[in-house]
């Protein structure tokens, strides 16, 4: 009997408030929301109030480097909020959708844990609102538009079908669809080619529309999506094709961010998902800025660690969105302080202050890094039934000799109550800090130093190597007039630096960049490190062998 509720075991319990009544939490009546049945709905985008995003207190959730032993973002973040919700400050949590890919994949859902969760979870981790489907049918809308072009014989921009890059998207981890080729049976069906399919998350479109300022930016955005070259050397774009209008028309609801709530009746705000690792792995600015604009503060979660999620965030999202971030939560176990301590996985929930101690020096860079944002930290030991005091004490004294805020958050096992300490600091650091957020680059450098300054600042590399490849892709990019935009490295997330097997803090290595790769809709390059997935493949065991439902309806599996 004390076996610890299932997450979709403790959702189950909650009685579900009428989106309305969350609405009207943010100051919107019936009228102004778009519902999608009882417990959705998706806002407008006129409530977005721009001197009210000027002024309003923003704080990000990221993390150390993460490992198998999981970290629990999100689950913080749920509860940060509604922990601030109880101290009388009124906040919404901003997060990302759940992907397929890791819902039936390995990982599971992404709408928190135990006692920190947002609902409806069986909703908001299966297709959602629909968001992701616009997106894969735009993205797709585009390919074929290529592929038919390549066809035609009356319209033919003569683009070479080997410099085409962009795949197929779907949201299903389906290695199987990794790599293939298209075109095949005849004249009457296509130009046969080498092709491939990525998941959803990786689509290019994903990136745009998260950055994205409203339906007029959208359309721009996908229009400069960058397809390839003719046979005579000439740049093709989306619009070249004509695409934009059409994949805009696609998107028209996708572009509105979705209401939702969290168990402890909440406002929360869920859309888009970017993976981390591959693009800039935060929720949509149009997201962000609309809890901004209806609440006095906002939690938002930025994926995997701070060299990734965070240092996007900062560098790309806040820069081309105006935001001013004023703290940053840490979200730090001693599970996986453990691991890059270099205990073995098996024997993380046994107390083993020594693989702690040999762990902090991952903790201390991504303190370290966030203070070249001059964004202020705070330590937040995400609890885990296993942890012990003495390993607690632990990372409470390295907090006290970095001179860093430090706190405990049981929002897994408490829900808000669980996270009041955390939620105090973060208070504190709003009220108190005088520190003003800046940004680690100048989007005017070029290329190499932009890489450069991320890759020795924030991953500890004593230098970069490009590829020959890499050169050429450089050479490419400034011939486009595209070397004023920001970078966004695809690297692995299981390490500061590019090899995966380096755990802790490594230093003295050499960040090797492959290729270059140009977002020119989205707004950014993307210099690829290691070997980097945009078609994940399923497990012997994938969690959808779980996953059932009764004929009442009722879900079961979900994690
Ligand atoms: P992230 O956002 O960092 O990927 P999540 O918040 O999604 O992490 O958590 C990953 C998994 O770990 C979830 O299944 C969640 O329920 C679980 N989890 C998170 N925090 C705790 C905790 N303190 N105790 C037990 N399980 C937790
Ligand atoms: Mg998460």
């Amino acid at each position: 009997n004390t076996k610890p509720l299932t997450d979709l075991e403790i959702a189950h319990q909650v009685e579900l408030k009428h989106i309305t009544t969350i609405a009207n939490k943010l100051g919107l009546d019936s009228e102004e929301i778009e519902m999608y049945g009882k417990y959705k709905a998706k806002l407008p985008l006129d409530k977005i109030d721009k001197e009210k995003v000027k002024k309003g207190n923003l704080i990000l959730v990221s993390a150390i480097s993460p490992t198998p032993a999981g970290e629990g973002k999100t689950t913080v973040s749920i509860g940060l909020s509604e922990a601030l919700n109880q101290l009388g400050k009124q906040t919404t949590v901003v997060l990302r959708e759940p992907s397929l890919g890791p819902v039936f994949g390995i990982k599971g859902g992404a709408t928190g844990g135990g006692f920190s969760q947002v609902l409806p979870m069986e909703d908001i981790n299966l297709h959602f609102t629909g968001d992701f489907s616009a997106i894969e049918k735009a993205h797709n809308l585009l390919a074929a538009l290529i592929d038919n072009n390549l066809q035609s014989k009356t319209n033919n921009l003569g683009i070479d079908a080997r410099t085409v890059s962009l795949k197929r998207v779907m949201d299903v981890n389906d290695r199987a669809l990794r790599n293939i080729v298209i075109g095949m049976g005849g004249t009457g069906s296509g130009i046969p080619r080498e092709s491939g399919f990525d998941i959803t998350a990786a689509s290019e479109i994903m990136a745009i529309l998260c950055l994205a300022e409203d339906l007029d930016d959208l359309k721009k955005r996908l229009g400069n999506i960058f397809v390839g070259y003719t046979f005579d050397k000439k740049p093709v774009f989306a619009r070249d094709l004509n695409a934009q209008g059409a994949m805009t028309a696609l998107l028209k609801d996708a572009i509105k961010p979705n209401l939702v709530q969290t168990i402890e009746g909440n406002p929360a705000i869920i859309h888009l998902g970017p993976f981390a690792n591959i693009a800039q792995g935060t929720n949509s600015v149009i997201a962000t800025r609309m809890g901004m604009s209806l609440s006095d503060y906002t939690v938002t979660e930025a994926g995997f660690g701070s060299d990734l999620g965070a240092e996007k965030f900062f560098d790309i999202k806040c820069q081309s969105a105006g935001l001013s971030p004023k703290a940053i939560v840490l979200t730090t176990t001693i599970r996986a302080l453990k691991y890059h301590g270099g205990a073995a996985l098996d024997t993380l929930t046994t107390p083993n202050v020594e693989a702690l101690k040999n762990g902090l020096p991952n903790l201390v860079k991504h303190l370290e890094n966030s203070r070249l944002y001059n964004v202020t930290p705070v330590i937040a030991i995400n609890k885990f039934i296993t942890d012990s005091e003495e390993e607690i004490q632990v990372i409470r004294d390295l907090a006290e000799r970095m001179q860093v805020r430090v706190a405990l958050a049981d929002g897994w096992a408490k829900g808000g109550e669980g996270a009041l300490e955390l939620a105090e600091k973060v208070i504190e650091i709003v009220e108190q800090s005088t520190e003003e957020f800046c940004p680690l680059y100048d989007w005017n450098m070029d290329v190499v130093s932009k890489i450069e300054t991320i890759a020795t600042s924030i991953y500890g590399a004593d230098r970069v190597e490009f590829s020959s490849k890499a050169r050429k892709d450089l050479k490419t990019i400034s011939n486009l007039g595209l070397d004023k935009l920001p970078v966004c490295i695809a690297k692995t997330q299981k390490s500061l630096s590019d090899d995966p097997t380096l755990l802790g803090r490594p230093t003295g290595f050499t960040l090797t960049v492959r290729e270059i790769e140009i977002a020119a809709g989205a707004g950014f390059l993307i210099p690829i490190t290691g070997d980097m997935m945009r078609m994940p493949g399923l497990p012997a065991h994938p969690a959808s062998e779980k996953i059932d439902i009764d004929k009442k309806g009722n879900i079961s599996g979900l994690i």
